[in-house]
């Protein structure tokens, strides 16, 4: 009988949420749906694809349209089916077998889950209390490991914290590791190492569409490093991984600085109002709850009724993602937005009174 390997057998499909709820802040979306111009946009695309032909391999002009966006020359840009993608095959191609790769925790799961399917070693590095990175112990950790690949997420997902762009620099010049530099949640804030990729051999950088830029279903990431680790990645990866409908959606997507910073400064707005709901709420319950600063479109809460809180409001049809001892949220719209802090302010009460 055929037997799975050790490395896949306990695996089950992603799949972060079940069941249908009337408000979702639970995967760090961006709250406005498609604009009607946009819509409009995409029909016409659709409606003019050669759907017989393979999509262009380089994504040319999707990753000029990412160029121009952020001001980057385009043949340093590899673009990919979402950041999930680039990061599944940076582990891959990058990490030998038995190649040892650095994690913090907490962070973005998936890196840890790719690096260990590519056969990398996996090594962990817990965040102290304030779950700041403690960038001196991760260049310990990195040397004295021997870490081949260094993966963070910056702004950070969960934490909602940003490590500032002088810390970061010391970090990548005091590695000899690869390091992946996440830059998923950057539109949110304003310390992105992209105008100085150039100054780092060992520096890839991600972006995505998915968060600020409203086109999670696009699946659209991008990388930028230097061309050597570029025309590598770009080697590597299958032929025609972004499809021809999301190519063009997404050089549309980018091509619209206006509306994006529009709605980018929107969701800022968001962030400060749920920010500011839930500082409340801490103020009120100063034992149950911890809120940490955002750098990014959703808040990180330390609450030792975090399971408690996520089954309550899940009651109340408002999916968040939970964490052992925290809470996210993602910033949605102002009634979404007050509904939650409703929601979770009944929770704390009900809870103080047991
Ligand atoms: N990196 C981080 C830090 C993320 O939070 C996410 C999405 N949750 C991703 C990458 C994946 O993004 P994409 O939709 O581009 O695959």
């Amino acid at each position: 009988m055929y037997q799975l390997n050790d490395k896949i057998r306990n695996l089950k499909p992603y799949d972060p949420i079940s069941g249908e709820y009337a408000i979702r802040l639970d995967a760090n979306e961006s709250f406005f749906s498609l604009p009607e111009d946009l819509q409009q946009e995409y029909a016409r695309i659709a409606s003019h694809l050669a759907l017989n032909r393979y999509p262009d391999p380089l994504a040319t002009q999707l990753c000029q349209a990412f160029a121009d966006y952020y001001q980057v020359p385009v043949e340093n840009v590899t673009a990919g089916n979402g950041s999930d993608e680039l990061i599944s095959i940076i582990c891959n191609s990058f990490l030998e077998k038995g190649d040892r790769f650095l994690t913090l925790e907490p962070e973005f799961s998936m890196y840890r889950f790719y690096g260990s399917l590519s056969e990398g070693v996996p090594v962990t590095l817990q965040k102290p209390e304030n779950l700041q990175i403690d960038v001196d112990e991760v260049i310990r950790v990195c040397r004295e490991q021997d870490i081949k690949l260094l993966i963070f997420s910056n702004p950070c997902n969960p934490t909602s914290l940003g490590l500032g762009r002088e810390e970061v620099r010391r970090l990548i010049s005091s590695v000899e590791a690869l390091v992946v530099l996440d830059e998923a949640y950057m539109d949110f804030w304003a310390q992105s190492l992209l105008p100085e990729f150039q100054d780092y051999d060992n520096l890839m950088i991600l972006r995505t569409c998915s968060k600020a830029f409203g086109g999670a279903a696009l699946r659209l990431g991008f990388a930028v490093a230097s061309l050597p680790l570029t025309n590598a990645l770009k080697a590597v990866k299958s032929p025609y991984n972004v499809n021809s409908f999301s190519q063009a959606a997404g050089a549309a997507l980018l091509g619209r600085k206006e509306a994006s910073q529009a709605a980018l400064e929107e969701i800022l707005r968001s962030r400060e109002e749920l920010l500011s709901g839930l500082k409340e709420l801490e103020r009120e319950f100063p034992q149950a709850l911890h809120v940490y600063e955002s750098c990014t479109n959703f808040a990180f809460l330390r609450m030792e009724k975090a399971e408690g809180a996520h089954a309550y409001l899940l009651g109340q049809s408002i999916a968040v993602r939970k964490f052992p001892g925290y809470l996210r949220i993602t910033a949605g719209t102002l009634q979404e937005n007050a509904a939650v802090l409703e929601a979770l302010a009944r929770f704390l009460r009900d809870a103080g009174k047991e």
